[in-house]
């Protein structure tokens, strides 16, 4: 559905994203460069001694020479990259495989094509690939049988070993480096997809998902140990107002001034999240409800002093529950909705306080 002409794409550029076929194809120009170049070199030793035909020199040229560039420009040119390398893999298939009989079955040169065209296949898509490289591989024989009919020569000279051996040598490295990097970036994307899905993006504190993960693994830690541990839960005093004096872009930086003052007052053992709107969790591991009253104090008359703002004159008050561990919860959210009730004690005592609960 178009608006005033406009694609998604348009309307929201960030949508874009590099095309994944042609992420795929750029992942495979060295392979299959470096490839048909070797190949080229292991079937040129061979045709040399055939004393070949001319057509089969200028086929021999354009496969290990051009292919690459043309494979590659017709990714680009075509609208579906991905289908487009699939199929310049399939014409991978029937050239390596076109070139076996043409050597007369030469032993060496023709197991390592074969070994190297599976090894490629199977590190770009496992055995399905493999599989699906077979049919084009066989055509590419049958069309050589028939085109060259060959002859059964299958012992290799010392030029055919020695013309060979960079394809042995070098292919397998080039494939590893390949896989290698592909291996590190995926493992990049994972760590930062990690980081992403545990933090909230205003405050950059944790989300609530993941800060109260982290509560429930002290629980279960604190059920079995004499250790202790304290909770607690911060709420912004009339932020409503704030938001309908100044509007949202000040409330937003309200909350990013309240993380950041929250940050200041906590050691880095300490897990902090954005409980909700204006909400925010602490986890303080070790610390009784005593200690634990004294940060959330702290925090509070910092809160109260500090300016929010840069444009306007905005201060706020914020209301703290403090709760520690009790050997009696069930659950771990047990604890968070003792936290919060403490939190609704200091609301409803007038607002600006820290309310310290008493161990259940
Ligand atoms: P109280 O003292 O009782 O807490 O009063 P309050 O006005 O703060 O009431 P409440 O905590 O229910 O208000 C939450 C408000 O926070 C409502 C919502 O409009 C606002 N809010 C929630 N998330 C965001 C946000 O990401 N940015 C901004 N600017 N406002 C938000
Ligand atoms: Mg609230
Ligand atoms: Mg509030």
């Amino acid at each position: 559905m178009n608006v005033n002409g406009m694609t998604r794409l348009q309307l929201y550029p960030s949508l874009k994203r590099t095309s994944r076929g042609l992420q795929f194809a750029e992942r495979l120009i060295w392979p299959r460069t470096i490839g048909t170049a070797l190949t080229l070199l292991a079937v040129a030793s061979v045709l040399l001694q055939q004393n070949a035909a001319d057509w089969l020199w200028a086929l021999l040229i354009i496969n290990g020479l051009l292919w690459p560039h043309i494979a590659w420009s017709r990714v680009v040119s075509r609208k579906h990259h991905y289908s487009c390398e699939l199929s310049n893999l399939r014409i991978d298939a029937f050239c390596a495989a076109f070139w076996i009989p043409v050597m007369d079955f030469n032993l060496l040169p023709a197991a390592t094509i074969l070994a190297m065209l599976s090894m490629s296949m199977i590190s770009i898509g496992g055995f399905k690939m493999l599989r699906r490289a077979c049919v084009p591989a066989l055509g590419g024989a049958a069309a050589s049988v028939l085109l060259h009919e060959p002859q059964w020569q299958p012992a290799p000279s010392l030029l055919i070993v020695i013309a060979t051996l960079p394809l042995i040598v070098c292919f397998p490295l080039c494939v590893g480096i390949v896989s290698h990097r592909l291996a590190k970036d995926l493992n990049k994307q994972k760590r930062s997809l990690q980081v992403i899905s545990r933090k909230d993006g205003l405050s950059e504190l944790y989300n609530r998902a993941y800060w109260e993960l982290c509560v429930s693994d002290m629980y279960q830690r604190l059920k079995t140990s004499n250790d202790t541990a304290s909770l607690i839960l911060i709420d912004v005093d009339h932020f409503k107002n704030i938001n309908d004096t100044f509007g949202h872009t000040v409330g937003d930086e309200v909350i990013r001034g309240l993380a950041a003052i929250i940050r200041r007052n906590l050691r880095s053992i300490d897990i902090t999240g954005r409980y909700g709107g204006e909400e925010f969790g602490i986890l303080l591991p070790g610390a009784s409800i005593k200690e634990a009253s004294k940060v959330a104090e702290r925090i509070r008359v910092a809160t109260a002093i500090t300016p929010m703002c840069t444009e306007h004159s905005v201060f706020c008050t914020i209301s703290l529950g403090v709760k520690e561990f009790s050997s009696d919860y069930k659950t771990h959210k047990e604890w968070i909705t003792d936290v919060d009730e403490a939190l609704y004690n200091a609301k409803h005592n007038g607002r600006n306080q820290v309310n310290c609960a008493k161990v259940a």
